[in-house]
């Protein structure tokens, strides 16, 4: 049986059969792959813990007629860490999502975005940089890889540079930012409910919090690393009133990516008043 290896990011787990477990993983070689782990239900087996999600495996596996199969694991990197906080696991499991929706689209740039994985997983386990924020860059890095950029900086609808005073909504339809006058000239096209689908009220700091996150998800992963390092001397702000605007800013990338998978995610669902 022909065998090759591939180093992967598991993203997702089910169960085959009685004591077998396909894995979903981010392989940095071909990106989005599956493959069953022979016996990874059975206690005490080697595979069990090597296959939990978010370890990072190095595998030896077999070609099958319908799926590979593991026929060798080593982990090379698990995040302990993030296993011991149910804000960062819940965050972490949400990148896991992100990429078994949106994964299939980069095969073609599997290594890029696997690194920006890793060093996504590894700051959410390491770093004391506020989590949600972590996710919104992460989230900006994703709309990035798969070409769909939201527009910022000019309104979607008479690409006028926006301000804090005539900036009013975000549109998941148009893909961007509207101004105040085209929020109130769309509403009249389309009825209330449409429109109250499509879009979702901005405020300044919402939108300097998504202006942040857009400018650090391009960074390379040394500096972003670096930037991370840094703020561990500053004092987080953990007050629910300074996390707002970040969540109300991840939210509405959340709701964007959500629009263009057409379907709901539910990592952050088990923690809905904090995320
Ligand atoms: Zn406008």
């Amino acid at each position: 049986m022909p065998t090759f290896s591939l180093t992967g990011i598991n993203v997702g787990t089910f169960n085959l059969g009685e004591a077998d477990r396909i894995v979903t993983f981010f392989s940095r070689e071909r990106g989005l792959h599956r493959a069953v782990a022979k016996g990874a239900r059975r206690p005490g087996t080697k595979l069990a813990g090597k296959s939990e999600a978010l370890n990072i495996n190095r595998m030896l596996l077999a070609k099958g007629k319908n799926l590979d199969i593991i026929t060798q694991c080593e982990t090379i990197e698990s995040f302990q860490r993030l296993r011991q906080d149910l804000e960062r696991l819940a965050f972490s499991l949400y990148l896991a999502e992100l990429t078994q929706i949106f994964g299939q689209d980069l095969t073609e740039d599997s290594q890029e975005y696997f690194d920006k994985l890793s060093l996504f997983l590894g700051l959410l386990a390491e770093s004391d940089k506020n989590p949600g924020l972590l996710a919104l860059e992460f989230e900006f890095v994703l709309l990035d890889m798969i070409g769909i950029n939201p527009e910022l900086d000019y309104c979607v609808g008479c690409r006028a540079p926006l301000t804090d005073r005539s900036l009013k909504a975000f549109n998941y339809e148009l893909g961007g930012l509207v101004c105040e006058t085209c929020f109130l000239r769309l509403r009249k096209l389309q009825n209330d409910s449409d429109n109250n689908r499509a879009s979702v009220y901005v405020t300044p700091l919402v939108w300097k919090y998504l202006i942040l996150a857009r400018g650090a998800s391009k960074l390379e992963v040394g500096e972003a690393l670096k930037q991370a390092q840094e703020s561990h001397s500053l004092k987080p702000d953990q007050s629910v009133q300074a996390n707002q605007p970040i969540i109300a800013a991840r939210r509405l990338m959340q709701g964007y990516l959500e629009y263009k998978a057409g379907k709901k995610f539910r990592s952050l669902e088990m923690l809905p008043d904090l995320l």
